[in-house]
């Protein structure tokens, strides 16, 4: 007991824990604030086949604090889980992004993307998570099979029945699953098989590493082969060279994703109608 406040105490004390401390706070206090001043805002990266054709996108979260400075979601996505504003801000993204699938669909060249959003591990589990969807789905006039949303493996280790029943619902009614971050996590094969998957993605850990290191690459590989064998789709995330996508292409990749095809842009900057052409054709053997 007397160790255990003499711990407390220490920390307490500890001026650099005082000080990240209130940090959290008053990023916490910015962000309950950030939904209704509009502080938040989507960007979007290209998805392209083999064929380096646009087939989609994802939509990835940023947050501007007052000075304009772009907040990365690696850094507030951990505090929203934990305080909870998670909930309304991961409502916000469906919503934001149900909205640009109806617009997309609205216009032949567009109609056919498909958008990935990606949800946390808490805004799954609450009770009304599928009815969310579907009612974004409904409000917007979204096309469900264009909508993929992205868990990670996380998800598949807790209450796998909650989990399959809410994606077999969600599936049913059109909606697409990736599973993001494929490798990084502990996710049994057997739950796999079991949950309506449609895509893999190859954590971009191996992608980066895929020329220079045989673990990733054997990883990378051994993904791409699961893929066949469940008959999932595999797409690789940080796709960064020509020489990593050329690698994954002759692995048997379907699709790719990193800043060799685009970055993260505000749809104000996001070009998808012009087929990129980056593909060349390979001498290989
Ligand atoms: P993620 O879903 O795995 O997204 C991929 C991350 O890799 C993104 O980071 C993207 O900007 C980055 N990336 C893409 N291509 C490349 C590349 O070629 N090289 C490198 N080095 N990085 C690349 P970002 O945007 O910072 O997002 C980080 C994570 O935050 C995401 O990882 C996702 O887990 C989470 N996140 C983003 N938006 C949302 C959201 O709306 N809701 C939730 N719950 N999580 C989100
Ligand atoms: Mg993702
Ligand atoms: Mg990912
Ligand atoms: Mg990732």
């Amino acid at each position: 007991r007397a160790k255990a406040a003499g711990r407390n105490t220490m920390r307490f004390f500890d001026p650099s824990m005082q000080s990240e401390v209130s940090a959290r706070a008053t990023l916490e206090s910015q962000l309950r604030y950030g939904l209704r001043d509009e502080r938040f805002l989507l960007y979007y990266q290209i998805q392209v086949d083999r064929d380096g054709a646009i087939v989609g996108a994802e939509c990835l979260l940023r947050w501007q604090d007052e000075h304009g400075g772009l907040i990365s979601p690696a850094v507030f996505i951990p505090l929203a889980e934990q305080s909870g504003l998670i909930l309304p801000i991961g409502h916000w993204v469906l919503h934001t992004a149900c909205t640009q699938l109806a617009v997309w669909s609205e216009r032949s060249e567009t109609a056919q993307l498909t958008l990935a959003v990606n949800i946390s591990a808490r805004q799954f589990r609450r009770t009304d998570f599928v009815d969310q969807v579907l009612a974004c789905i409904q409000d917007t006039g979204a096309n469900p099979y264009r909508l993929k949303l992205e868990i990670t493996e996380s998800l598949l280790l807790d209450d796998v029945e909650d989990t399959v029943g809410k994606m077999m619902a969600l599936k049913a009614r059109g909606v697409g699953f990736a599973l993001d971050d494929f490798g990084t996590g502990y996710s049994s094969l057997s739950y796999l098989k079991r949950l309506p998957f449609d895509q893999l993605k190859i954590d971009r850990s191996f992608v980066l590493d895929v020329l220079t290191d045989t673990n990733a690459a054997a990883i990378a590989r051994t993904i791409i082969a699961l893929g066949r064998t469940l008959e999932l789709a595999v797409i690789a995330e940080g796709v960064e060279t020509e020489e990593q996508r050329d690698w994954l292409a002759a692995h048997g990749c379907h699709a790719y994703q990193g800043y060799f095809f685009g970055r993260p842009e505000p749809l104000e900057r996001l070009s998808l109608e012009a087929p990129k052409t980056l593909l060349r054709p390979t001498a290989r053997g």
